[in-house]
C-alpha cells in the first residue's frame, strides 16, 4: 500500500537515539532542552516546551491560560479531535465556527459574526484554536485583530505546519498567537515517534507549562513554600500538574529530524506542484494556496464533487484503496462525532466543514514517495476520472 503520510528516518536519526541509549539520561536530560531551543530558534519564538504529544502540549496551552469551567473554547470543525478535547480535558466548553469553502481553514468573516452574537449573549470564547489545515496557515491577521477586540487568547494548532511560513514569518513565531502547538506524530513533518511542542514568547505562560508537564512540582527556591528546617524539602508539589514529559530518546530523533526539515518541506512541495500540473485536466478541485501564506504541505487533500466528476467521493475513496493507494480521509468534522453529538451539536450546524468533509480526499505526499509511485496515484485517479 502507498500510504498517504509516512516518516523519513536517516542513519543520522538512527544513530542520534542509540547515542541516548549509551548515555546516563533516558528522560529529560541533555537532549531535551536542547530540542527546545533547536525548535524555538527556528521558528524564531524565545521559548519551547516539549512534551509527549501534540494534545498533551494543547492541554497545558489551554490551562496555563486558566481556560476551565464555564470558559468557552472555539475551533474549526475540520481538524483532529484532539483540539477539541482538550478543552473539554479542563472542563470548558467548545463550539466551533465554519470554514473557509476555498481554505478549508476557519473562517475569519464567520468567527466575526459568531464574535458579535456571543458579545450580546455573554458568552465570549476566552480561547480560540485556529488550526493551520494541511500546513497552510489561517488569515492570522484577521484572527488576531479580532482577539484584540473581543479578548480572547490565541493558541495556533501548528500540527501539520512546522516548516511553513505566514507573513515571511514562520509558523511558530507567535507574531499573531499566544502559543503554537507542532505535532510530532509519524505523519507529520518532523517525528519524535510521539511528542509535540508548546512555542511561545511569554515567560509566564511557558514557565507555567513547564510545570504542568511534570505535575506541577518544582525544585525552585523562588517558587517553593517556607518550611522547616530540619526538614528535607528538595521539591513541591505547587499546583495539580501531569506526567507529559517527552523521553530524552524522542529528543534526540526530533533534534536530528529538525536539521532536514527545510529539506523535507521542500520535497513536499515538489510533490505537490507535480499534482497542481497533472491534477489540473482532471474534474477535481486541488488545493488553494494564499499568496500570504508558505504550506508546510502536510497534506494534499483533492476534491471530488459528484456532479462535476461523475463519481463520488467514496467510489473514487475504494478505487484508491483497491489499487493499493491507502488514500485517506481529513476530516471529519469534530461535531460529527457521536461523543460531541451527545453535546448537543447536529448535522447542518456547520454546512462548509460538512460538504468538504463529503467531497475531500487526502492523497499520499511525503517526502520518500518516489516520482514513480505518485505517477501511479496521477494515473490511477485520472482513469478513473476521464469521460
Ligand atoms: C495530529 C494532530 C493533533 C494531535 O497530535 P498528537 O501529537 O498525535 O497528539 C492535533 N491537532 C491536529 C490538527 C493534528 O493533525
Amino acid at each position: 500500500m502507498i500510504p498517504y503520510g509516512r516518516q523519513s528516518i536517516n542513519d543520522s536519526d538512527i544513530e542520534a537515539v542509540n547515542d541516548v541509549l549509551r548515555s546516563d539520561f533516558l528522560t529529560q536530560g541533555p537532549v531535551l532542552p536542547r530540542f527546545e531551543g533547536a525548535v524555538s530558534t527556528y521558528c524564531n519564538s524565545k521559548y519551547g516546551i516539549a512534551v509527549n504529544s501534540a494534545t498533551s502540549a494543547l492541554h497545558i496551552a489551554c490551562l496555563a491560560m486558566g481556560l476551565g469551567r464555564g470558559d468557552y473554547m472555539w475551533t474549526s470543525p475540520n481538524t483532529f479531535v484532539a483540539t477539541a478535547n482538550c478543552a473539554i480535558y479542563c472542563g470548558a466548553k467548545v463550539d466551533f465556527v465554519d470554514i473557509d469553502s476555498r481554505t478549508y481553514n476557519i473562517c475569519p468573516h464567520k468567527l466575526e459574526q459568531k464574535l458579535v452574537e456571543a458579545e450580546k449573549n455573554g458568552n465570549l470564547p476566552k480561547v480560540v484554536i485556529p488550526v493551520h489545515f494541511a500546513g497552510q496557515s489561517c488569515d492570522m491577521v484577521a484572527i488576531n485583530k479580532l482577539s484584540k477586540k473581543y479578548g480572547f487568547k490565541i493558541i495556533e494548532d501548528a500540527s501539520h505546519a512546522i516548516g511553513g511560513s505566514y507573513n515571511n514569518q514562520k509558523i511558530g513565531s507567535c507574531a499573531y498567537s499566544d502559543i503554537t502547538v507542532f505535532s510530532f506524530h509519524p505523519v507529520k513533518i518532523i517525528t519524535t515517534g510521539e511528542g509535540g511542542m508548546a512555542v511561545t514568547n511569554d515567560t509566564e505562560l511557558a514557565r507555567k507549562m513547564k510545570s504542568l508537564r511534570s505535575h506541577g512540582v518544582s525544585n525552585d527556591q523562588l517558587f517553593m513554600n517556607p518550611r522547616p528546617k530540619n526538614e528535607i524539602w528538595n521539591y513541591q508539589q505547587l499546583e495539580l500538574g501531569y506526567n507529559y514529559r517527552m523521553t530524552d530518546i524522542q529528543a534526540a530523533l526530533g533534534l536530528s529530524q529538525i536539521e532536514r526539515l527545510d529539506q523535507f518541506v521542500t520535497k513536499r512541495h515538489l510533490i505537490a506542484k507535480q499534482y497542481d500540473r497533472d491534477l489540473a485536466s482532471i474534474p477535481v478541485t486541488i488545493p488553494l494556496q494564499i499568496s500570504k501564506a508558505f504550506s508546510s504541505y502536510h497534506l494534499y487533500p483533492i476534491l471530488i464533487n459528484e456532479k462535476l466528476c461523475g463519481k463520488s467521493q467514496k467510489t473514487i475513496y475504494n478505487m484508491m484503496h483497491q489499487k493499493g493507494i491507502a488514500a485517506n480521509l481529513h476530516y471529519i468534522p469534530v461535531h460529527r462525532h457521536p461523543y460531541y453529538e451527545k453535546l448537543g451539536f447536529t448535522v447542518g450546524s456547520f454546512p462548509k466543514a460538512e460538504n468538504f468533509f463529503r467531497e475531500a480526499i487526502s492523497i499520499p505526499i511525503f517526502p520518500k514517495l518516489e516520482s514513480k509511485r505518485q505517477s501511479f496515484v496521477i494515473d490511477t485517479l485520472r482513469a478513473a476520472l476521464q469521460k
